[in-house]
C-alpha cells in the first residue's frame, strides 16, 4: 500500500527509522533544516528535502508543508518519531485526510491520552489506578488551594497539556500554591498554548516504571514487558533499562495488564507506552506516550522484536503474528542517553564541532547516533547526541559492559554527559537496583567529578603532549610525579616531565 515512508524528525530517531525502512526495502525520504544538510539522517536517506530554517517551528514543526512534501516526493505515510509532531492528534489526522499512512495510533487515542486530565478520567473509568488528585483543571489558584489541603501536601501542580517535564511545580507549603500555580500556568501556556492546571498528589520517592505496549488495526494487542525509567534529572530520564530490577513477579504482572486495560480504552493500535509511578507496591497511572520512545531499544533487545518495524507492519494493516504467551524475555538491557551537556556544570548545554568519533562494537552493543565527525552542535535542538545500548544475560554483566562500552566511546569536541554515565555504573545503590526518582538528590555527588577524575585528565592530557613531541615508544607515565619515559635510547632511559 506504500513504498516510501517521509520521515518528518531528524537526529538518531530520523537514521533508526531510515535504517528499518531500508530492511524492509521501503524507499525513505528525509527532510532537513538548513543546519541539518549534512547530517547523518540526511545522507543515510535515499532522498532529502530540505524544508526550513533551522528554528523547529519554520522547519520540522511545518505539517502542512511536510504532507506535501510527501505527497510531492511519492511518499504514502508519515513516520513522525517522537517528539515534534509525534503526538499532535491535528497532525496525525491531516496525514489521514490528505489520503497518507500517519505510522502511529488514530488521530482520536493521540487526543484523548494528550490531555492529562482526560486521560486521568478515562482510566479511573477503566478501572486502572490514577496518581490521587482531581481529573478537571482546577478553575484557577483558590480551587488549586483547597485541593491541595484535601489531599495534604506536598502536591504537584501540573499542566494538563504537559510534556518533557514542563509545566510542573511541586509545592509543600499552603502558603506558595498561588505563586507556583501563575508559574506553572505562565509555563503551559508559553510552551503547549494552553495554561490549564490540575493538581496531584506528590509521590517523595516512587520509582517511574513503564510498559511497552503494541497493536494492530484487528484489535491484537500485547505488552512487551516494562522499563525502568528512575534516573532522571528535573523530571528528564537519563538511563533507562528492562527488566525493572527487583520488581515483585506479581507487580509486574499487575502494571502489564494494567497497561492494557489503558490501551484498550482508547482502542490503540501501533507502539505506546503506559507510564506509572510506583511505590510500596501500589503503582498509578501516570500518562500514556501514543508514540514510539527514546528508551524503546531496551525492550527491542530483551524481547528480540524490532519496534519500528512492527509500527510500520501495523500501519500496512498486517496483524501481530504472536500472542502474548509466545513472548519471552531474555537477559538485561541498559541504555545511556549521551547528550551534549556538561554534568560538571549542572547539565549545562553545550555547543561545538564534533572532531571526532568512535563508536563502540562488539557483543551486546549497539549505538544509536544521529551525529558524525564534522557534526555542528548547536542550541536549536534537543541535545542527544545518541544512545548507547547494551544487552547481557544479568544486570551485573550488562553494567560491566555499558562500563567497557562507555570507555570505547569518544566524541571530542563538546562536552557529554558520558562522565556522569560512567559514574553512575560505578555507584552502589544504582549496582544494587535501590532507587527512586529522588536518586539524583540522594547523589549529589554525581555531578562533580569522582575522585581521581582530574588526576586521570591530566594524566592522559600528560600522555598526549608526550605524544605531540614525537616520543611515541612511551609506555608509562608515573602516576607520582607525571614523568614519562621516552624512547629507548643506546645512552638509557631519559625521564620526561
Ligand atoms: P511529562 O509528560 O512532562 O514527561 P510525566 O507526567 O510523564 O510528565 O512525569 C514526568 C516525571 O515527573 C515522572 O517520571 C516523575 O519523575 C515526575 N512525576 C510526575 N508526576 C509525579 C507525581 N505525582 N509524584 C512524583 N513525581 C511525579
Amino acid at each position: 500500500m506504500f513504498d516510501t515512508v517521509l520521515v518528518a524528525n531528524r537526529g538518531e530517531i530520523a537514521v533508526r527509522i531510515i535504517r528499518a525502512c531500508r530492511e524492509m526495502g521501503l524507499a525513505s525520504v528525509a527532510v532537513y533544516s538548513d543546519v541539518d544538510r549534512l547530517s547523518p539522517h540526511v545522507l543515510e536517506a535515499d532522498k532529502a528535502v530540505q524544508i526550513g530554517p533551522a528554528p523547529s517551528s519554520e522547519s520540522y514543526l511545518r505539517g502542512d508543508h511536510l504532507i506535501e512534501v510527501a505527497r510531492s516526493e511519492g511518499a504514502g505515510a508519515i513516520h513522525p518519531g517522537y517528539g515534534f509532531l509525534a503526538e499532535r492528534s491535528s497532525f496525525a489526522g491531516a496525514v489521514e485526510q490528505a489520503g497518507l499512512v500517519f505510522i502511529g495510533p488514530s488521530a482520536a487515542a493521540i487526543e484523548a491520552m494528550g490531555d492529562k486530565t482526560e486521560a486521568r478520567r478515562r482510566m479511573a473509568q477503566a478501572g486502572v489506578s490514577i496518581v490521587p488528585g482531581t481529573q478537571q483543571p482546577a478553575s484557577g489558584p483558590e480551587e488549586a488551594s483547597a485541593t491541595a489541603q484535601e489531599l495534604g501536601f506536598p502536591v504537584l501542580l501540573k499542566a494538563s497539556a504537559g510534556g518533557g517535564g514542563k509545566g510542573m511545580r511541586v509545592v509543600t507549603d499552603a502558603d506558595d500554591v498561588s505563586g507556583a500555580f501563575e508559574a506553572a500556568s505562565r509555563e503551559a501556556e508559553s510552551a503547549f498554548g494552553d495554561g490549564s492546571i490540575y493538581v496531584e498528589k506528590y509521590l517523595t520517592r516512587p520509582r517511574h516504571i513503564e510498559v511497552q505496549v503494541l497493536g494492530d488495526r484487528s484489535g491484537s494487542l500485547v505488552h512487551l514487558g516494562e522499563r525502568e525509567c528512575s534516573i532522571q534529572r528535573r523530571h528528564q530520564k537519563l538511563i533507562e533499562e528492562s527488566p525493572a530490577p527487583s520488581l515483585p513477579p506479581e507487580d509486574r504482572e499487575a502494571m502489564g495488564l494494567a497497561a492494557l486495560k489503558a490501551a484498550q480504552a482508547v482502542d490503540y493500535h501501533g507502539a505506546g507506552t503506559v507510564e506509572f509511578l510506583y511505590q510500596d507496591g501500589e503503582f498509578y497511572f501516570l500518562e500514556m506516550n501514543t508514540r514510539l520512545q527514546v528508551e524503546h531499544p531496551v525492550t527491542e533487545f530483551v524481547t528480540g522484536l524490532d519496534l519500528v518495524q512492527w509500527q510500520i507492519r501495523v500501519a500496512r494493516g498486517e496483524s501481530l503474528d504472536f500472542r502474548q504467551e509466545d513472548l519471552s524475555f531474555s537477559g538485561h538491557s541498559i541504555e545511556c542517553r549521551i547528550t551534549s551537556e556538561d554534568p560538571d556544570r549542572g547539565f549545562l548545554p553545550a555547543t561545538g564541532c564534533i572532531g571526532h568519533l568512535e563508536v563502540p562494537t562488539g557483543p551486546g552493543v549497539r549505538w544509536d547516533g544521529g551525529i558524525r565527525a564534522g557534526s555542528e552542535i548547536g542550541l536549536h535542538y534537543d541535545p542527544l547526541l545518541g544512545k548507547l545500548i547494551v544487552h547481557a544475560g544479568s544486570r551485573a554483566d550488562a553494567i560491566a559492559r555499558m562500563k567497557r562500552a562507555l570507555g570505547e566511546l569518544v566524541i571530542q569536541g563538546v562536552e557529554t554527559s558520558v562522565p556522569f554515565h560512567l559514574r553512575v555504573m560505578e555507584e552502589a545503590d544504582f549496582r544494587e537496583g535501590d532507587f527512586t526518582i529522588a536518586y539524583l538528590k540522594d547523589h549529589p555527588e554525581l555531578l562533580q567529578p569522582a575522585d581521581g577524575e582530574d588526576r586521570l585528565i591530566a594524566l592522559a592530557a600528560a600522555l598526549l603532549e608526550h605524544r605531540a613531541r614525537g616520543n611515541v615508544g612511551a609506555s608509562r607515565i608515573n602516576e607520582a610525579d607525571g614523568r614519562g619515559l621516552s624512547a629507548w635510547r643506546t645512552s638509557g632511559w631519559p625521564w620526561q616531565t
